[in-house]
């Protein structure tokens, strides 16, 4: 059983959402303030282990959606975070993924979708956590390179000229081992929405863009000039592992 938590203003958009969670056999509780809700998940629950994912609205009274994961993600705190979004504009979805969300949909959304999208995260965070193979392989435990060492198990980027291990969502670790365990291969935006997201048509492959800069912010030496993480112009990214002999 998953443990759910609905932060959501609207009163029966909520109850529903509680009660067809509860369907699907999670425990779901619902917090309809932002700033309790962010009271609650940090001091409350400092290590993330209460809940095994967010749902988050964006417009909320107390502090908004967007406040309430950025300051979730500056404490430290990296249970997965769906964010749904009255204002499905771009400029809102990549808002949102910059402030730390691993995911979003926006308003009206079709409860079936809902339900597969949590249980996409739910599945990817037991998966980098090992607790099931699920039909997905996990072969990778760490992975060294600049320098660094990722450590997919514990979703952190150790190392790098004596910095402080940089934490990864759930999606950043999803997506850096989907491009490590596909080095050498150019890989579409399209197929990293399907592969990684598992989505299809509705989000921006912007998404993926601001993912990978933030992904060479921690681990690559000179993010800017990137040697590892690499764009292919007019189809998607490479990863480039390091060169022979290197670690
Ligand atoms: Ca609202």
């Amino acid at each position: 059983m998953s443990r759910v938590l609905i932060v959501e203003d609207e009163e029966h958009l909520a109850a529903g959402l509680k009660l067809n969670l509860e369907a699907e056999g999670h425990a779901a509780e619902v917090e309809e303030n932002g700033a309790v809700a962010l009271e609650r998940l940090v001091r409350a629950d400092p290590d993330g282990s209460r809940f095994d994912v967010v749902l988050l609205d964006v417009m909320l009274p107390g502090l908004d959606g967007f406040e309430v994961v950025r300051r979730l993600r500056a404490a430290r705190q990296f249970v997965p975070v769906m964010l749904l979004t009255a204002r499905s504009s771009t400029d809102d979805v990549l808002h949102g993924f910059e402030a730390g969300a691993d995911d979003y949909l926006p308003k009206p959304f079709d409860l079936p979708i809902l339900l597969a999208r949590v249980e996409g995260l739910l599945r990817r965070r037991r998966w980098l956590r090992g607790d099931e193979a699920d039909g997905l392989e996990q072969e990778l435990d760490e992975y060294r390179v600049a320098g660094r060492c990722i450590d997919f198990r514990h979703q952190v980027v150790r190392g790098g000229d004596g910095a402080a291990d940089q934490p990864l969502t759930v999606m950043e670790a999803t997506l850096l081992g989907y491009l490590v365990r596909h080095e050498g291969e150019t890989v579409s935006r399209k197929t990293l929405l399907e592969e990684v997201w598992g989505v299809r048509q509705d989000t921006d492959t912007r998404t993926v863009d601001n993912f990978v800069a933030r992904l060479r912010r921690y681990i690559e030496p000179e993010p800017a000039r990137p040697r590892h993480l690499l764009t292919v112009r007019g189809v998607g990214y490479r990863f480039a592992g390091p060169p022979e002999g290197d670690s």
